[in-house]
């Protein structure tokens, strides 16, 4: 479903390549881990599987099509096949949940009994049952990036990529989110997350690829996150008392310490420009409704929610925007109809 064939990427005007001969596949349904310290290469193969990036030397298949061989115009009708959501969840502020989430089906030109059928369904799959009218603000952090989620995966994705997607929450919520992302994987979507979050990768036992400047030293099935130590710490420090813990759907209990630790840094450059999807067969809609955080708008700010604090400035783009940077639009050209033959037969 993807394949990197010996790739390499350097970027103009750097010395040492961010990719040295990667390669890998992976298989429908699979939910995969890459990990590594900042810099290793994660967000630059993400980019490249949406082709927001080109590689220095080798093959990039995703979908059965060679990425090398789709016209510029047809990308982003490409990018319809993939989900993206980051970590610092890009919601439009001044629209409402259900308008957030029915935003990319609209680009797309999906009927409006379409959207008013299948927003409410993804909502409920991400555990935002009753919130459709509440406005980002009125959100915790994890509620924000549950819509960005449901965001990603409601024209149904055959593909979810996630960058750090946790980066930006304390760990029980984090859990949360990671229930969410198991149920999308467990529709069906293939998942590539990429994370600092060793706690969760040790626990849901997944496919862990990990990255050390640029090359693959680690492919495992059911990995864990590894020697940690050169690894930027950011697992939260032990709490004093008993920590609380968090059911995975994996049955496993992770332990949560509970205070939030501060942000990570989110350089621009690093974050990729976002993406929208398109046709899978598999609707994650049935799975078992999942716990949300408190909400601030329910009450008091619980203390497992930090207040999220923005300082990307392309957080907030226009929405038109928005649109092409989610790669819903070629250059404002894109009507609603497109072909789905455009994407090859799915491998
Ligand atoms: P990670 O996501 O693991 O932190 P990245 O893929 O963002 O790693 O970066 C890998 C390397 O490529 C780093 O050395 C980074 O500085 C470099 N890099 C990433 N994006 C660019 C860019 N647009 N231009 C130049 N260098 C870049
Ligand atoms: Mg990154």
């Amino acid at each position: 479903m993807i394949r990197f064939d010996h790739i390499s990427k350097q970027y103009r005007g750097t010395s040492r390549p961010a990719l040295g001969d990667v390669s890998f596949e992976a298989q429908r349904g699979e939910f995969v881990f890459l990990v590594g310290a900042s810099g290793s290469g994660k967000s630059s193969c993400l980019r490249l599987i949406l082709k927001e990036e080109r590689p220095s030397k080798g093959k990039i298949h995703v979908l059965g099509q060679d990425l090398g061989t789709i016209s510029s115009r047809k990308v982003p009708y490409f990018r319809r096949n993939i989900g993206v959501v980051f970590q610092d969840f890009r919601l439009l502020p001044n629209k409402t949940v259900h308008q957030n989430v029915a935003f990319t089906l609209q680009v797309i030109g999906k009927s409006r009994g379409y959207i008013q059928e299948a927003v409410p369904d993804v909502l409920k799959m991400v555990g935002l049952e009753g919130k459709a009218q509440r406005m980002p603000h009125e959100l915790s952090g994890g509620e924000q990036q549950r819509v960005a989620i449901a965001r990603a995966v409601v024209n149904k994705p055959q593909i979810l990529l996630a960058d750090e997607p946790t980066g930006n929450l304390d760990p029980a919520t984090s859990a949360g989110i990671m229930n969410v992302l198991e149920r999308i994987n467990a529709g069906g979507t293939t998942i590539i997350m990429a994370t600092h979050e060793a706690m969760f990768v040790d626990q849901m036992k997944k496919r862990v690829i990990e990255l050390s400047q640029g090359e693959i030293v680690r492919d495992e099935r059911h990995g864990g996150y590894g020697v940690t130590a050169a690894i930027p710490l950011v697992k939260p420090a032990p709490a004093p008392t008993e920590p609380a813990t968090v059911q995975l759907t994996t049955g496993v209990v992770v332990p949560v310490a509970a205070p939030a630790r501060q942000p990570a840094a989110t350089p621009a450059a690093e974050i990729p420009a976002a993406v929208r999807p398109a046709t899978t067969p598999a609707a994650a809609t049935a799975a078992p409704e999942p716990a949300p955080e408190a909400s601030p708008a329910d009450g008091k700010q619980p203390d497992n929610v930090r207040p999220i604090t923005r300082a990307n400035p392309v957080a907030h783009p226009a929405e038109m925007s928005l649109a092409e940077r989610l790669g819903l639009r070629a250059n404002g050209t894109d009507g609603g109809d497109y072909d789905d033959q455009n994407v090859g037969p799915v491998k």
